[in-house]
């Protein structure tokens, strides 16, 4: 049986990026970019106006106060979009707005509050530095440099750099299609009373926002019985579909758990089987060509940690990202957590964090069984006790995953 540093270490050797695409920048957001990103054109194209104003000369308006106003001749108006008729000569302003084109002669805008427009006349009652209020052409990005470079992640900011550089389509990796696929005779909407001896469906929901949030596209398939010839179905169909196939439940040594028997005569090749954790152990991994199989189990927590673990690393070097994993920090755990019979495996313990007098605390959530779903709702994080290390006492340290913040490397 692998332990988890062997597990992810695998199925990261299986999987690369996808195959970059171009496609238009609104539906990049979020992705990486495949190429560098070159701004055509100077940003912004030409000097302008960084306030509403007049365009003048420095040179006229040395002496200007409130007590002594220069006096200056309005030429014209130059609304954002516009250009001057004519050059700003000494004696002479052209009144100008944010954005519009700064004039031929000008090289200051008086910004209209400290001005007094009397008739076709300014009077100015500041003494401005050369170029005051005035963009220059190219202060943002130069025309034909580099203004992104290759594995940069589109945020919001990158996208608006993109716009402006003249890129309306972007090349990236794409988002990852991610087939969830849940398995239990069981099981019963969300929105049903079970009837004895069933469950509410729970993972396909958890699962669904694990990946949405990792910027796939998911795509969720109808919840299959515990068959033979439903779990084929279902997963002949997913792997038409997606670039990874996650099936949940089903694969343990029950008699009713086919996803490992069906994937065997689908020629899918196993990777592992069986991972050293709690929670988590059935987990599996197989490859089929160029698509990626987890098997998660069933438990809903199970199922969410092994997702946290595993797919979202995987996911996010399939879709291009080189920062892999939450940020870690050392806590103080303040229970004693006794691993008991399952020492020997690595433990995912869900827990609170609080910082207190600048040093962080962490608090298991209550019972940590692989069924209660709650641990997983009231945590900040996940402490990872070593699979070596059968007992941590309370005002020891652990290392734990900040899994609401994002990846730091
Ligand atoms: P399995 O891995 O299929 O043997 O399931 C292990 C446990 O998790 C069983 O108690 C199942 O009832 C439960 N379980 C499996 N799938 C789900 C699901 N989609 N939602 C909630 N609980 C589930
Ligand atoms: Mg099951």
């Amino acid at each position: 049986m692998l332990n988890i540093e062997e597990a992810l270490q695998a199925i990261l050797d299986h999987a690369t990026p996808l195959i970059p695409i171009t496609m238009p920048l609104d539906k990049a957001a979020g992705l990486v970019l495949a190429e560098d990103v070159i701004a055509h054109g100077n940003v912004p194209p030409f000097a302008n106006s960084a306030m509403d104003g007049f365009a003048v000369l420095a040179a006229d308006i040395q002496q200007a106060s409130e007590a002594a106003p220069v006096r200056l001749r309005i030429l014209e108006d130059v609304p954002a979009g516009s250009i001057a008729t004519q050059p700003v000569r000494p004696g002479t302003a052209i009144r100008i707005m944010t954005g519009a084109p700064l004039p031929d002669g000008a090289d200051t805008v008086v910004h209209v509050e400290v001005t007094r427009a009397e008739g076709d006349d300014v009077l100015i009652l500041l003494a401005l530095k050369n170029g005051t209020n005035v963009r220059s052409a190219g202060e943002d990005m130069m025309d034909g440099t580099v203004v992104l470079t290759a594995g940069t992640v589109l945020r919001p900011g990158e996208v608006g750099v993109c716009a402006a550089a003249g890129h309306a389509t972007v090349t990236v990796h794409p988002r990852a299609r991610v087939a969830i696929l849940t398995t239990g005779s069981e099981l019963v909407d969300a929105a049903e009373v079970p009837e004895p001896g069933q469950i509410r469906d729970a993972n396909a929901h958890s699962l669904r926002a694990q990946v949405a949030a990792m910027g796939t596209e998911p795509v969720v398939f109808a919840r299959v019985p515990d068959t033979h010839a439903a779990v084929r179905s279902v997963l002949q169909q997913a792997l038409i579909q997606a670039d990874i196939v996650l099936t949940n439940g089903g694969i343990s040594v029950g008699d009713y758990d086919f996803v490992k028997e069906v994937l065997q005569e689908m020629g899918a090749g196993l990777i592992f089987w069986r991972v050293k954790q709690k929670p988590g152990k059935p987990m599996a991994f197989w490859t089929l060509g160029s698509k990626r199989i987890v098997g998660l189990p069933g438990n809903p927590v199970s199922c969410m940690v092994c997702t946290e673990e595993y797919v979202r690393p995987l996911v996010r070097h399939m879709m291009g990202h080189t920062l892999l994993y939450r940020p870690v920090r050392t806590a103080v755990l303040d229970e004693q957590y006794a691993k008991g019979s399952d020492a020997g495996r690595t433990h995912f313990v869900r827990v609170r964090l609080q910082e207190r007098d600048g040093v962080l605390h962490a608090t298991p959530t209550g019972p940590q069984g692989s069924g209660i779903l709650t641990s997983m709702a009231l945590a900040a994080g996940i402490a990872v006790i070593a699979e070596d290390t059968p007992l941590v006492e309370a005002g020891q340290t652990v290392h734990v995953q900040l899994t609401d913040l994002p990846e730091d490397h």
